[in-house]
């Protein structure tokens, strides 16, 4: 079995939780300290809002734990506000963690209109066409030499992944698209 962490801080946790339950062979870990922190063997970092959320990371003392295990090579995934943590380049403001060598613009999606869903199938997860839930979300504005592009949406890019992190704009949590989760634990 592998505990595979949800940061529960803020946002849409709860569903990622409820997915990894669906899944066999992973015991599901709701991150709220750095002890948490600490038992998880991956770390699925959930939409929300990411300024709050890294307001809380700080407050709740995970973030220097948090930036540790990201450079000691944890497996992480973030859905959308998730992604904005990961991120080293938010354009136009500063970035949080900066584990991944991508730039994201906020709300970059949802200007155009607040939240939609793209139905399209992504190579490496799989040939199926799946649902992509879109709300106030970002995109990727580019990726850098260590980062590969999964998928575009609208043209722009919707997914990346570098090694075992993987940034997505959009929210498998919220339409239970496992084929995602075994994916990020494939990785
Ligand atoms: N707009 C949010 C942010 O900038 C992200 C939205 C989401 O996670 N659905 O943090």
């Amino acid at each position: 079995e592998r505990t595979v962490g949800v940061l529960a801080l803020q946002g849409s946790f709860a569903e990622h939780l409820a997915c990894l339950e669906r899944l066999e062979g992973v015991r599901p870990l709701p991150v709220k300290t750095p002890a948490d922190l600490a038992r998880a063997e991956a770390l699925i970092l959930p939409g929300g809002e990411s300024t709050a959320q890294s307001r809380l990371l700080r407050r709740a003392g995970l973030w220097e734990p948090l930036k540790g295990r990201l450079a000691e090579g944890m497996p992480a995934w973030g859905t959308c506000a998730g992604a904005i943590l990961l991120a080293g380049e938010v354009v136009g403001e500063d970035p949080h963690l900066g584990a991944m060598d991508i730039a994201v613009r906020r709300n970059a999606f949802g200007s155009q209109l607040d939240s939609f869903t793209a139905r399209q199938a992504i190579a490496e997860v799989g040939p199926e066409e799946r649902a992509l839930v879109f709300i106030r979300a970002p995109w990727i504005e580019r990726v850098g030499p260590r980062a590969q592009v999964l998928c575009r949406v609208r043209g722009q890019i919707a997914a990346a992944r570098q090694g075992r992190l993987l940034a997505t704009a959009f929210h498998p949590e919220l339409t239970g698209d496992l084929d995602f989760y075994r994916y990020f634990l494939s990785l």
